[in-house]
C-alpha cells in the first residue's frame, strides 16, 4: 500500500514520496510544511560543501531551571530528537559555487528558541563572514527567546543586533530568509535587520502571534495577520519565495551583492 499524504490546506492526499520528494510542499496546492535544519541545508547548499563552527559551544543550565521538567532533561530530549546540538546550525557553504556563511534554525528543537548559545554561534558566524570576507544568509525560525535561560536569552537580540550591524560596516551583504514561523526575540532582532528579507509563502513573521495579539487587544484580527503576504504588501519584507526555488534566488541576490 502507497503510504499517502492528505494535505491540511487542500485537503488533497498525495503520495508521500511525491511530497517528501518536493521538499514537503504540497504538490497541489503549493503550502509549505515544516523541514529540519539539516534537510533545509540538503536543499540549499552544493552537496559536500558544509563545514560546521561553533560546534564546541553547547547549552549549559546555569540557572538551575526547572518548569515541568529540569531545562537539562530538555535539552538532551530536542538533541536525541532533532539531530542537532543546539536550535541553529551555523557554517561555510558554496550555493552554485559561491563561497557563503550560514545559519539554519530548527524549529523542532525547543522551538528554535534563542538561548546563549543560538546568539553565540550567530556570534561566530558573523564574525568569520566579516573575516573571510563572506555573505552572510541566516534561515530564521523560532517562536522567541530561551526562557529557561531568563534575561540572558533576552540580551542575545541586542549581541546579534550588533554582530550584523558590525557586518555591514565590513561592506558584507546579509539576507534572512523566514521559514514559518519566525517571532519573538528573533523576529525581533537578527531576522529583521537583513539587507534583504525572504519569506516562504504563506510563512508567519511578527512579533507576537495572532492568537496572544487577539487576546490583548480583544479584537478580530484579520485572517492573514503576520502571514508573508501581507508583510509583503506593508513592506515588512522584500520578497516571497517557493523553497523549491530558493537556492537559486540566493544565487543570482549573492551575485548582485558581490559585484556591486
Ligand atoms: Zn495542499
Amino acid at each position: 500500500m502507497v503510504d499517502k499524504f492528505k494535505c491540511e490546506k487542500c485537503s488533497t492526499e498525495s503520495d508521500r514520496i511525491d511530497f517528501i520528494s518536493n521538499n514537503n510542499v504540497c504538490p497541489v496546492c503549493n503550502k509549505h510544511y515544516y523541514l529540519d535544519a539539516w534537510q533545509k541545508l540538503k536543499i540549499i547548499i552544493d552537496e559536500g560543501s558544509f563545514s560546521e563552527l561553533g560546534t564546541d559551544i553547547n547549552s549549559y543550565d546555569f540557572l538551575g531551571f526547572t518548569d515541568t521538567k529540569a531545562y537539562g532533561h530538555r535539552i538532551k530530549e530536542a538533541r536525541e530528537k532533532t539531530y542537532i546540538s543546539e536550535a541553529v546550525i551555523a557554517g561555510s557553504a558554496k550555493i552554485n559555487g559561491t563561497c557563503v556563511a550560514i545559519g539554519i534554525m530548527d524549529f523542532g528543537f525547543m522551538g528554535g528558541s534563542m538561548g546563549s548559545v543560538v546568539g553565540e554561534r550567530i556570534r561566530i558566524l558573523s564574525e568569520y563572514a566579516i573575516k573571510e570576507r563572506l555573505p552572510l544568509i541566516i534561515f530564521c525560525s523560532s517562536g522567541g527567546a530561551r526562557m529557561q535561560e531568563g534575561i540572558i536569552s533576552l540580551m542575545q537580540m541586542a549581541k546579534t543586533v550588533s554582530c550584523i550591524r558590525r557586518l555591514k560596516e565590513s561592506g558584507m551583504p546579509y539576507i534572512s530568509v523566514i521559514n514559518n514561523p519566525t517571532t519573538g526575540g528573533v523576529s525581533a532582532s537578527f531576522a529583521s535587520t537583513a539587507d534583504i528579507i525572504i519569506a516562504e509563502p504563506e510563512s508567519l513573521f511578527c512579533f507576537a502571534g495572532p492568537r496572544v495579539v487577539k487576546q490583548t487587544i480583544k479584537k478580530e484580527l484579520p485572517s492573514d495577520f503576520g502571514l508573508a503576504e501581507r508583510n509583503l504588501r506593508n513592506g515588512q519584507i522584500d520578497m516571497i519565495v517557493n523553497r523549491n526555488e530558493i537556492k537559486d534566488r540566493l544565487s543570482r541576490l549573492i551575485k548582485i551583492f558581490l559585484k556591486a
